[in-house]
């Protein structure tokens, strides 16, 4: 089973779930950190580091010998990385995606590919935990090619939990497909709820089966709850504003590590997706961007 994590926004607790759940997961467990822009899950859990991996995608490069001029490549570009005005085409490779559609117009086979680097995807165990994370190089605005490349270490018949990038944007959108199940986490505030209703538009036009958590219970007032309750939206976890859980937060340390008595609660979170899963065992529909 692959359990995503997500939020429609950052800040809300998204990391201190999956890192919490996959510890209590007790057999092993692949812990995907998909958040390439700042993997954090690392930081909760003593790893030892196994393995780095280079992730590329493929980019144009123009033959001039080759080329007439015909522009064919900068029409199929919907990202406007290759443009020609007549001439040989200029190639903008940060904006470029390594679709391979220019290559495959070219009538006179002027673009061959060659790889760029966009990161890195490194692997490390803790425990019960295998975690790999995905880690964008520093300028490179392409995290769904990077996070397939983190999703590429899921394994059949392992369990997996996948720790998305905040939000409800095309990074978001290639975490959370072929999920089977979504746990959205939120806060009990106007914000919280207005990122809520957006993450739960997202989830349920990808088609997964999802649960609400609700973080730091206390503040806030109820609207979330009425909105799950109008909704039919099971809220799976509520875990309470307790200022103990920031201060092992911000000590890199495990919630059900440092604070046992939080355990049974995500226990009890696991074993509620893992029911919830059962009741909607089918995904809808899988379709996204990316
Ligand atoms: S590979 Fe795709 S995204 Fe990149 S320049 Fe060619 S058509 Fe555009
Ligand atoms: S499609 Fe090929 S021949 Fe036409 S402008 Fe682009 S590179 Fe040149």
């Amino acid at each position: 089973m692959t359990i995503a994590v997500a939020s429609g926004k950052g800040g809300t607790g998204k990391t201190t779930v999956s890192v919490n759940l996959a510890r209590v997961f007790g057999t092993e467990v692949r812990l995907l950190d998909c958040d390439v822009e700042e993997p954090n899950a690392h930081l909760f859990l003593n790893c030892s580091k196994s393995g780095e991996e280079i992730i590329s995608i493929p980019i144009p490069q123009v033959d001039e010998s080759l080329c007439n001029g015909c522009g064919e490549c900068g029409s199929i570009c919907q990202y406007h990385a290759i443009v020609s005005f007549g001439t040989v085409p200029l190639v903008f490779p940060e904006m470029c995606h390594g679709c391979g559609g220019c290559a495959k117009v070219c009538p006179t086979n002027a673009i061959h590919e060659v790889a760029r680097r966009i990161g890195v995807v490194e692997a490390a165990q803790a425990g019960n935990i295998t975690l790999i994370q995905g880690r964008l190089d520093i300028g490179v605005a392409m995290a769904p090619p990077l996070i397939r490349g983190v999703k590429a270490h899921l394994h059949n018949g392992l369990p997996a939990i996948l720790d998305a990038p905040p939000g409800t944007s095309c990074p978001v959108i290639a975490t959370l497909r072929d999920s089977d199940f979504v746990l959205l986490v939120t806060e009990p505030t106007p914000f919280g709820l207005h990122d809520l209703k957006l993450a739960v538009e997202m989830v349920r036009e990808i088609g997964i089966p999802f649960g609400v958590v609700v973080n730091r219970m206390g503040i806030g007032d109820n609207r979330v709850h009425a909105y799950c309750t109008e909704q039919n939206i099971p809220v799976l976890l509520e875990i309470p504003d307790d200022r103990r859980i920031a201060e092992a937060y911000s000590r890199g340390e495990l919630v059900v590590e440092s604070l046992p008595e939080y355990r049974a609660l995500f226990v009890s979170l696991l074993q509620k997706t893992m029911n919830a899963h059962k009741l909607f065992p089918q995904r809808v529909h899988a379709e996204g961007t990316s």
